[in-house]
């Protein structure tokens, strides 16, 4: 992969302090077959590259970076910050109820990916959430959302296949006004190829519907083709967000890439799933990491360089040292640390895999569940009153049912997170304050 060649790359260029026309070259190159290899359209790898070389000439090299490293963070951060800056959530600042319209391809995931939204949104943003289907094509294709809603906990407002797509839309926006609904998602229907009646039936369903979002279904796999089929859909209608599925499949990722670009929108949510769980709010540092099959351990370094906070560090060690006792709030600092360095499922992205055992073992599942269990934590902490952070064992069932209702979770999982807390809190006894700062040192290399 990328990160072996680029590897060997480095060794040879150990020693010199510059990142030149020169010794860039090669590593272009290794750039340039990787991205091709993980199905990024050609066009989109042009300019990739020419950016990569732009920032990179004459770059200095700080400290114990050599040039190859540089090079390396360097391809990373441009990566990141070519599918785009930080999360981006569903956009609902509008007068309710806001309308999302799905756009994409048949089969691309866009009936799944609805009945997700809704739960999402249900979920995590509260919202009251009505699904209708304008497809009218495929006979299933209602049926199929009517039971996806279901298991979503949404409302599915009828439709029938011998309806105009427009005259059903109308009526489930205006069912939705009349019911209070916070939003409408609207699954239209695909084609196999592009096609103009398509495109126009679309159109003219975002004409009447005002969507707040317009987001576009792309699935990872189809590589190359993605580009043409976004161009497609930029070109009809005004893109507000993109949603790339089937990520779980054996995709290399690089469609997000072209995609993105080409699209011109933000990419949103990924599909990791068939299952009505299985979407995530899509993290741009994180996939480059995928796209490119490394472990940056470069960018583990500058994150923990900037994220932690040496200070508040050392106060915890010498709360620890002097025997004040570690409890709920420390705990709950250590917890929000961890998330500055790009969370659990960042952290672990991150390291080599000989650290993290064999690729593909922490797959992104298991990161979004840890990150998952870490927002929990502060949850669960949030929900306390000071003393009871202060004085974790005055925690008994009456106070332990009651932080659980307030934070939205069973009483097992407050159980659980006191339990992490004491393993936290004697692992922080045996280190003796002085051996975290050690280990914080280390990882800041
Ligand atoms: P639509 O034609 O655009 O509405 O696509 P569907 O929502 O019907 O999805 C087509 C197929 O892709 C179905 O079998 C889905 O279960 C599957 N699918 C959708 N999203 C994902 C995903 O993120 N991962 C996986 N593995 N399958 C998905
Ligand atoms: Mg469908």
């Amino acid at each position: 992969n990328l990160t072996d060649r680029l590897s060997r790359l480095v060794k040879t260029m150990r020693g010199q302090a510059r990142i030149t026309e020169d010794n860039v070259q090669d590593m272009l190159r290794e750039v340039r077959m990787a991205l091709l290899e993980a199905d990024v359209a050609l066009p989109v790898v042009r300019d990739f590259i020419a950016r990569v070389k732009e920032r990179a000439l004459g770059q200095e090299v700080v400290g114990s970076l050599s040039p190859g490293q540089a090079f390396v963070g360097i391809v990373h951060r441009e990566l990141a910050a070519t599918m785009g800056a930080g999360v981006a959530d569903i956009n609902l600042a509008t007068q309710p109820p806001a309308v999302i319209l799905m756009a994409g391809l048949q089969g691309a995931g866009k009936t799944t990916t609805t009945a997700k939204l809704a739960k999402h949104l249900i979920e995590r943003r509260k919202k009251k959430v009505l699904t209708v289907s304008a497809d009218v094509y495929r006979p299933a294709a209602i049926d199929q959302l009517k039971v996806v809603t279901r298991q979503a906990g949404a409302e599915w407002f009828p439709s029938s296949a011998s309806d105009q797509p427009l005259a059903i839309a109308q009526a489930a926006l205006d069912h939705a006004r009349r019911h209070y609904h916070d939003v409408l998602i609207v699954d239209t229907a695909g084609r196999l190829a592009i096609d103009e009646k398509l495109m126009a039936e679309i159109r003219d369903l975002h004409a009447a519907l005002k969507p707040v979002e317009t987001l576009f279904v792309v699935d990872a796999m189809q590589g190359q083709d993605a580009v043409n089929t976004a161009k497609a859909f930029r070109e009809a209608l005004p893109l507000t967000g993109i949603v790339l599925t089937k990520l779980d499949g054996d995709a290399r990722g690089g469609a997000a890439l072209s995609v993105k670009t080409i699209a011109g929108a933000p990419i949103k949510f990924a599909g990791v799933s068939e299952k009505i769980d299985g979407l995530e709010v899509f993290d741009a540092e994180r996939h480059a990491g995928r796209v490119l099959g490394m472990g940056d351990i470069v960018g583990l370094v500058e994150e923990v360089q900037k994220g932690v906070d040496m200070a508040a560090a050392q106060k915890l060690a010498d709360k620890v040292k002097s025997g004040t006792g570690f409890d709920l709030n420390d705990f709950l600092s250590q917890i929000s640390q961890m998330k500055k360095m790009g969370g659990l499922g960042g952290l672990m992205d991150k390291l080599p895999s000989q650290l993290t055992g064999k690729a593909g073992q922490i797959g992104p599942a298991e990161m979004e569940r840890a990150e998952r269990d870490v927002r929990r934590m502060e949850g669960i902490i949030c929900s306390m009153t000071p003393l009871e952070r202060r004085k974790p064992e005055i925690l008994k069932a009456t106070r332990k049912r009651r932080i659980a209702a307030g934070a939205g979770v069973q009483v097992q999982d407050v159980n659980r997170l006191l339990n992490q807390f004491e393993q936290m809190r004697d692992m922080m006894k045996k280190m003796k304050g002085g051996g975290m700062m050690k280990m914080m040192k280390r990882m800041a290399g």
